[in-house]
């Protein structure tokens, strides 16, 4: 039988969610469901993968489903597509697997033209609705379809309207709609050079490849990457009869929240707005109204919503989001689904659901996404400073949290400030679009001019977990001036404010922020994710505080205290390079020598944040150049400090120079080449030990970790090094601690050869940063240069030191995994770098049967949170 690639409502569920798109899947489920749904019929995902395996054609077989399914659609509603007397018209509406906000485009009131517009007006006995229709089409297939700039077709609604004294688009009669229409049609001719197709059936074929095309503009393809979306997965297409919200004042369109997205509270939450169509409810075209003052607009159709809304929530035992259109006073249903929110809410939801009976714990912790556990962490504002603020503003409390920083007021100057020169910035817009994705990820915070709770801004900012303040209309912001006038206060480009996205508050200057509470459904949440994970987890901590950090957010030890780092500090850094510069062994020692009492008290200090949690110490990694300067004037400056000859100390530094530092004097070869440092930091670490047990009374069992190895004969030259010295210390102290050595697991030849390796070293930790690196052979500091085209070709989908790759550094992974093992069968594996907090590279450490994941303090809770999703859904 041939493959099917189109499916009437009637024929799907929720369950065809990868063929259907969710979307099309859940306008089957609700039609299933017998709500009052607008029928249609979906263009399958799978059409639009041959659409582009097929070179970007839609193929005969797909076209004639499609026809066939629109002469169904005509049969049911009892109209023609195209008719001149009672039309046809259908919205096309992209639909991919996950909901993609504002990132795919959708087409209303198709079939329109110059003659059914007519039918249209007649049989509906409103002239004025037919033309409102025909313009919001031409705009919309001229802006999504054929990529004119729809600002040309607001410029020309504008001018209209400034004609004819009116204030809003529902100000305008049917007459001023027809000139609209026409000087629409004019400039439709102008940019592309024919008139505006009339043939409804062109129309149709051209808006659906239109949705094809967009899942592949540049701001899906960002958005993708941002959510870890494959780029094969492709949208699906739903074209569905049309409801009118635009027939007048009993008619209108609004969205809703089943709970409140913000705060997670049970109640009916959203917007809509009378005589209005699609968009303009989240444009900002008009201020929406909220939904509760439909109740006394119109309380029938109130009721048989919340009747339906609950009906959805219970169905799907989740909050839903829900689009609606209210056409002369009957209510149809345009789209549910699993409703976006802020963390907070997310953790009050999972958990009410649990205490109202509709899901158990295991499903509340497979509830809240992990990444979004970062909103939570971070900063609020200073409650004694904040007292001393007062607002200048208020706008609507779009996405909680805090954010202070300087002000930009576009995409690419936030981006150029925040990326560029490391600045704090607030995003400032009269409203956000698709094409400002990239500056709103990279602000603390993002304001508006226009726009409710629902707008793209406040979506988008939710989903990101930054802070927004939206729809603040005192504040006249000029974009191309990059000026801000609130009330007598202007504020420019550069300038600090603060917003409290919480209130809706926004502040002149830069407000101090304090760090988050980490109680109440935080703590329940999390409680439950402990009980069910497996993975242990561990935070990356070079200095006590950020060991005290991880602590508070659960860290179970430290996997990773990166020594380097403390030498970089101004009171030590003289000492580290005299030990670099040193000619001999006598004057490399005498400035370890002096290195040595900064390294005990940096372990000691860690050692009393951890307790008896279990600290890895990983032995000097970095190329030694890297603690050198490299100015002639910083050379001089140095020479003198030191007492040496400035030509000397130049040469010095020249020949520490490499081609390839990443592939040079760094690591275990450090040690290799002068074992007195392995010596020194050893001592260091034993005594530091000894003493934080003795203090304490408490047993500590430090762990010596090198890095680099990559053959079992340095791994022992090494390991007999620390042994030697550690003994030494324990035997001059009379102590009796337990210590171990190991290795980090980051050279491929230390993957390909763990069984060896595994004979000295009594615990593994996977560096996949540099395991990354060297596997793909592409440095971590120069890949950005060019990654940036594979993604644009389709090359790799997502930055592979942010997302660990599974199948080939992956495979690395496991097999030094089962290798070590063999060998060693209680070898303790875990995992540290960018990937340990990482939520898809967790749940293959998981499943990889690795120990425990460590990663950076401010991530523990995400990694809690995903081991305990990855368990679950192993489980499953
Ligand atoms: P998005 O994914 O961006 O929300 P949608 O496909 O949901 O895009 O369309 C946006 C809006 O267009 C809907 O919320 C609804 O108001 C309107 N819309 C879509 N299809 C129809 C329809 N058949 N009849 C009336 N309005 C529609
Ligand atoms: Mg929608
Ligand atoms: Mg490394």
């Amino acid at each position: 039988m041939a493959k099917k690639y189109v499916y009437l409502f009637s024929e799907g569920n929720a369950s065809m969610r990868n063929l259907l798109g969710g979307k099309g899947a859940n306008l089957a489920e609700m039609t299933n469901l017998g709500l009052p749904v607008p029928q249609g019929f979906t263009v399958t995902t799978e059409a639009c993968t041959k659409y582009y395996e097929d070179g970007k054609k839609i193929s005969d077989e797909i076209v004639e489903e499609i026809y066939k399914n629109m002469a169904i659609l005509e049969q049911i509603n009892n109209k023609k597509f195209g008719d001149k007397k009672n039309p046809l018209l259908v919205s096309v509406r992209s639909g991919a697997r996950v909901s993609m906000p504002g990132m795919m485009d959708t087409i209303l009131n198709l079939g329109l033209n110059d003659d059914t517009v007519i039918g249209l007006a007649e049989a509906t006995n409103n002239e004025r609705f037919a033309y409102d229709s025909y313009r919001r089409f031409i705009q919309m297939f001229s802006d999504v379809v054929m990529g004119i700039d729809k600002n040309k077709f607001e410029a020309i609604l504008d001018a209209v309207k400034e004609e004819n004294g009116a204030k809003y688009d529902t100000d305008l009669t049917a007459e001023n709609l027809k000139e609209v229409v026409k000087r629409y049609k004019e400039l439709y001719k102008q940019e592309m050079g024919v008139e505006f197709p009339q043939d409804p059936k062109v129309q149709l074929l051209e808006a659906v490849k239109a949705v094809f095309r967009s899942w592949d503009n540049p701001r899906a393809i960002v958005y993708r990457r941002l959510n870890d979306i494959p780029s094969d997965w492709g949208t699906a297409v739903n074209v569905q009869t049309m409801v009118f919200g635009n027939m007048g004042n009993d008619s209108g369109t609004g969205v809703a929240f089943t709970r409140n997205p913000a705060t997670g509270e049970k109640a009916l939450f959203g917007e809509f707005l009378m005589n209005a169509q699609g968009e303009d409810v989240v444009a900002g075209i008009r201020t929406p109204q909220p939904i509760s003052t439909l109740k006394d607009i119109m309380p029938e159709v109130y009721n048989q919503f919340t009747e339906i809304a609950n009906k959805l929530e219970n169905h799907y035992r989740d909050m839903q989001d829900i689009e609606f259109t209210i056409e002369r006073s009957k209510l149809y249903m345009l789209q549910t689904r699993n409703g976006k929110r802020t963390a907070q809410a997310a953790l009050k939801v999972a958990i009410d659901l649990v205490n109202e009976g509709l899901i158990d714990e295991k499903e509340a912790v497979l509830r809240v996404d992990p990444k979004q556990l970062d909103q939570l962490l971070h900063p609020m504002f200073d409650a004694e400073a904040l007292k001393a603020a007062k607002p200048i503003a208020k706008g609507l409390p779009a996405s909680p949290g805090a954010a202070a920083g300087k002000v930009y007021f576009t995409a690419d100057d936030a981006v150029e400030a925040a990326k560029g020169r490391g600045e704090k910035v607030v995003l400032v817009r009269m409203e956000t679009s698709p094409e400002d994705i990239e500056g709103m990820v990279v602000a603390q915070g993002i304001l508006t001019g226009r726009g409710g709770m629902t707008s793209h801004a406040a979506v988008v900012a939710r989903g990101m977990g930054t802070c927004c303040v939206a729809g603040c209309s005192a504040a006249l912001i000029d974009e191309n001036e990059k000026v801000m006038k609130i009330g007598d206060v202007i504020v420019k480009e550069g300038d600090y404010i603060s917003i409290d996205g919480s209130t809706g508050n926004v502040y002149l200057g830069e407000i101090k922020t304090v760090p988050p509470s980490l109680t109440g459904n935080f703590a329940t949440l999390m409680g439950w994710a402990d009980r069910y994970r497996k993975l242990k987890v561990k935070a990356n901590a070079d200095i006590p505080r950020d060991a005290k950090v991880a602590v508070n957010f659960g860290a179970e030890g430290i996997g990773l205290c990166r020594t380097e780092h403390m030498f970089f500090a101004e009171d030590r850094i003289p000492a580290m390079r005299e030990m670099i510069v040193s000619k001999t062994e006598e004057q490399r020692r005498n400035a370890l020598n002096k290195l040595l009492p900064m390294q005990r008290s940096d372990f000691e200090g860690l050692f009393e944040a951890m307790g008896e949690h279990p600290v890895t110490i990983r032995l000097l990694d970095p190329p030694l150049h890297e603690f050198l300067p490299h100015e002639d004037e910083d050379i001089k400056a140095l020479a003198n400090e030191m007492g040496m000859a400035f030509e000397d100390l130049k040469a010095t530094v020249e020949s520490l120079k490499e081609f390839n530092p990443m592939l040079g004097f760094r690591g275990c070869r450090l040690a290799v080449k002068y074992p007195e440092i392995a010596e020194m930091q050893t001592r260091a670490i034993i005594e530091a030990a000894i003493n934080v047990s003795n203090k304490l009374g408490i047993n500590i069992e430090p762990q010596i970790m090198i890095p680099l190895i990559g053959d079992i004969k340095e791994m022992k030259y090494v390991k007999e090094i620390i042994v030697k010295t550690a003994d030494e210390v324990l035997k001059e102290k009379n102590a009796n601690l337990k210590y171990q050595v190991g290795t980090m697991i980051e050279v491929p030849r230390a993957a390909l050869t763990a069984d060896e390796i595994a004979k000295e070293a009594e615990f593994f930790s996977f560096g996949t940063n540099d395991l990354t690196q060297l596997t793909f052979a592409f440095s971590r500091d120069d890949a950005g240069k060019f990654l940036e085209s594979y993604y644009d070709k389709k090359i790799y989908d997502f930055d592979p030191f942010a997302k660990l790759d599974q199948n080939g550094v992956g495979k690395l992974v496991e097999m030094g995994t089962k290798l070590g093992r063999q060998t060693r069968p209680d070898l303790s594996v875990g995992i540290c770098g960018e990937h340990g907090g990482d939520p898809s590279s967790i749940e293959f450490c998981h499943k990889a049967g690795l120990d425990y994941v460590s990663c950076s303090p401010y991530r523990v809770p995400i990694a809690r949170l995903a081991a305990a999703q990855a368990a679950i859904k192993d489980e499953k």
